[in-house]
């Protein structure tokens, strides 16, 4: 399902951006020139299909901001994408990068597509079709676009070819999240977990908590969930539930971790399916259940709208860690804040991925590439100091950390704004 035409994220998004704009006193004039989009882009793509035929498939790309660097954020390939979606992402992204402090506005794309309906050869004409159609859009210096939904680093492979072939050069800085033998980054992969776990990191030191022997249950087992699952695993925490599109799996004594990654890598799709046979969890009847166990840390990892007014009042975890985007609505955090829960915001807890994209397009400038550990240190580096930056902030203002992180980027969104000033 389209996400505006959910229980809209995004609108969240937007009320807690007000919220903090409101703090911040930010003049209407200031407002109007961070909030909406600087450019939305939309084409007609012809691409010839396997049959001779040609069709016609809709792309968007909105470039959200542009004052901070250039544009930045992923192509997503979905039959329901709409360009209102995509201004919802594009915000976001201006925002994500603003809290973490990389040199990037905000942008996103989408193409109206079920790719799965495509053959190798028709998705490749497609995607080199749309980066062609907007090879004056995209650039280094201009906007840098990143695998999403239904895209992947092929594709993304691609489209930096096509858009090297258009300007006679080659140019991997023009797109992130490139397969590595092509300018893509180490520790790519994992990098929205590993930025996450930094976080939870600070936040425990914060909160006079132990990593080692904490109790943990993570919604969502795909690539930011898994990951997080073993990082943490490995870090001594306890994690006690995980769950997937399979179901939701419980052992108070601790899930082996690395036995649920063999049972995923071993079933067809990376599922949970059959974990019970294999180690000694007991399947959760309801998997919505998971979110209200008794741990000192919950990870919601897989989709928007997770804890609601419903059931944010039986949470008893300490700590929120929001890798998904948007799973807490905002009568959800009213209850949680007023519950005294800590939760760290998904525009800082998983800027992990854009941070690495950052540093993927900073080593293709180089043309000098980094070791995986080069890579994680700079990345913890990163997330720490944004994560302390926005504690700082939110204390200065007596606000959550949520808001804490709005007015911190919101402020260097306006400056970048205002010191650039209006040309012409
Ligand atoms: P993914 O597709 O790899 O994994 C999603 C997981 O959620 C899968 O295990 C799936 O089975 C599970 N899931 C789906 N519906 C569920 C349900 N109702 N209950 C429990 N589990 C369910 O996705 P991902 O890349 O791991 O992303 C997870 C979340 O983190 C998404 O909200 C995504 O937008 C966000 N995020 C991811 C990245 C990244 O780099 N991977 C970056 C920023 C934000």
């Amino acid at each position: 399902m389209s996400f505006l035409k959910q229980r809209n994220p995004f609108e969240n998004a937007l009320k807690q951006f007000d919220k903090a704009a409101k703090i911040l006193k930010l003049s209407e004039s200031q407002i109007a020139m961070i909030k909406e989009p600087r450019r939305v882009i939309e084409v007609n793509l012809p691409v010839r299909m396997d049959d001779g035929s040609i069709r016609i498939f809709k792309g968007f790309r909105v470039q959200h901001s542009i004052a901070r660097g250039p544009a930045k954020g992923g192509i997503r390939f979905h039959p329901e994408v709409t360009v209102d979606e995509v201004k919802a992402l594009a915000f976001w992204m201006t925002y994500k990068c603003a809290v973490v402090n990389i040199p990037f506005g905000g942008g996103k794309g989408g193409v109206v597509v079920d790719p799965a309906e495509l053959s190798p050869n028709e998705l490749e004409n497609l995607s080199r079709r749309y980066i062609a159609e907007m090879a004056e859009v995209f650039g280094p210096n201009k906007d840098v676009p990143a695998p999403d939904i239904n895209t992947n680093p092929q594709i993304m492979a691609w489209m930096m070819d096509t858009y090297s072939m258009h300007k006679k050069e080659y140019l991997p800085g023009v797109i992130t999240g490139k397969p590595l033998e092509i300018g893509g980054s180490e520790g790519r992969s994992e990098s929205t977990a590993l930025g996450m776990v930094y976080c939870v990191h600070e936040a425990a030191q914060h909160l006079n908590m132990q990593i080692k022997g904490a109790t943990v249950a993570i919604q969502g087992f795909g690539n930011a969930g898994s990951n997080a699952a073993k990082f943490l695993y490995e870090d001594g925490a306890r994690i006690v539930a995980i769950s997937d599109i399979s179901g939701a799996y419980y052992n108070p004594a601790g899930i082996d971790i690395p036995k649920a990654l063999e049972v995923c890598a071993r079933n067809r799709r990376w599922v949970l399916e059959g974990l019970e046979k294999h180690t000694n969890v007991q399947k959760i009847e309801d998997p919505m259940k998971l979110l209200e166990l008794d741990v000192d840390i919950l990870i919601p990892a897989a989709l928007e709208n997770q804890i609601t007014e419903e059931n944010a009042p039986n949470v008893k975890a300490r700590l929120i860690a929001e890798c998904a985007n948007g799973p807490i609505t905002v009568e959800a955090d009213e209850i949680l804040d007023k519950k005294g829960v800590f939760i760290i915001p998904d525009i800082l807890c998983n800027a992990g991925g854009v941070t690495v994209s950052y540093l993927e397009w900073v080593q293709n400038r180089m043309g000098y590439y980094w070791s995986k550990e080069q890579v994680d240190e700079d990345l913890k580096r990163i997330m720490v100091r944004a994560f302390n930056e926005v504690l700082e902030t939110s204390r200065q203002y007596n606000v959550s950390m949520r808001i804490g992180a709005f007015i911190l980027a919101i402020q260097r969104v306006t400056r970048a704004s205002e010191l650039r000033g209006l040309y012409a």
